[in-house]
């Protein structure tokens, strides 16, 4: 840490420290808006190279909060970064980043679940998605993001924070616990890997449990499916994961739907593997 000429405290992006912006914005976290800050610019600087080459790019960022993962996404050359904060109290110190890096960060005010991410981000240059995403809405955004009808979507990757048991269900294979409607959804249409475990103490205020930053990269060509028939087909296998598939896909076509897709009846939906949930799909 540094001290600017007149006597304030700055870190090494010549922006006061986050703990100072929380407390001069009285930005104390909020259980009900799944804040849990960052405030390590090493540990943001590293989720921010984790997610690629920013320079060329527009970065879209969910709940940049008081601002630790945006300032370092700027930092490590994000052209532009377009914030989505639903938090008003945010702003201020949101706008302060902006003054800092001229023309290059766009906060806007409201809520991610009502946001049109491809139209934020803009036609042209290509987008990445990188967020320490809000607990409680991280699953939801995620699989809004892997089911966008146009394919390969509008986004470059996606490089984002969960707490590690649904990252662990996020990249799970076949044959495991994790293994579920989530790890079909991404193992269909995207490379999923855990980039690094973060510990709970990383955070302000610590959640409970170790989160795990998740680095997705969309398939240019996945199997063709339509995806709300595979949903339908992996939420029935998964609703009744102990049952044989003749059973919990009773109401898709029970048998003759296996029989169809040359799938043994007497499996369990966590042994199939995304191409034998893809060929159950295109069997309805
Ligand atoms: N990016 C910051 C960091 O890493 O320190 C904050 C991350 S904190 C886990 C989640 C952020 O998402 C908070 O700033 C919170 O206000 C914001 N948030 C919560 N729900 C939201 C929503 N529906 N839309 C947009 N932002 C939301």
């Amino acid at each position: 840490m540094a001290v600017a000429a007149e006597g304030r405290a700055t870190s090494i992006d010549g922006l006061p420290p986050l703990r100072d912006v929380i407390e001069r914005h009285g930005l104390q976290a909020k259980k009900s808006l799944g804040q849990n800050f960052l405030l390590d610019l090493n540990l943001t600087g590293k989720i921010a190279r984790a997610a690629g080459d920013l320079s060329q790019t527009t970065v879209i960022e969910v709940g940049p909060g008081p601002g630790g993962l945006t300032r370092a996404l700027l930092m490590n050359g994000a052209q532009r970064v377009v914030a989505v904060e639903r938090d008003e109290r945010c702003l201020a110190a949101l706008a302060e980043v902006s003054d800092h890096y001229p023309g290059r960060l766009e906060v806007v005010a409201g809520d991610a679940l009502q946001t049109d991410f491809a139209a934020i981000a803009g036609a042209g240059q290509p987008v990445r998605i990188v967020a320490n995403l809000p607990y409680n809405i991280g699953t939801e955004l995620l699989v809004r993001w892997l089911t966008t009808p146009q394919w390969p979507p509008f986004y470059l990757s996606m490089t984002l924070m969960f707490q590690r048991e649904v990252a662990e269900r996020i990249v799970a294979k076949p044959g495991t616990d994790s293994y579920g409607r989530l790890g079909v959804l991404a193992g269909w249409r995207t490379d999923a890997r855990i980039a690094f475990d973060v510990p709970p103490q990383a955070f302000t205020p610590p959640p409970k449990v170790t989160s795990s930053v998740v680095h997705l990269t969309p398939r240019q060509s996945p199997l063709p499916a339509n995806v709300k028939t595979l949903g339908r087909v992996t939420e029935a296998a998964f609703g009744q994961r102990r049952k044989m598939l003749r059973q919990s896909l009773k109401s898709l076509g029970g048998e003759s739907l296996l029989a169809a897709a040359g799938i043994d009846p007497t499996r369990r939906a966590e042994t199939l593997s995304v191409e034998e949930f893809v060929r159950l799909a295109n069997a309805i």
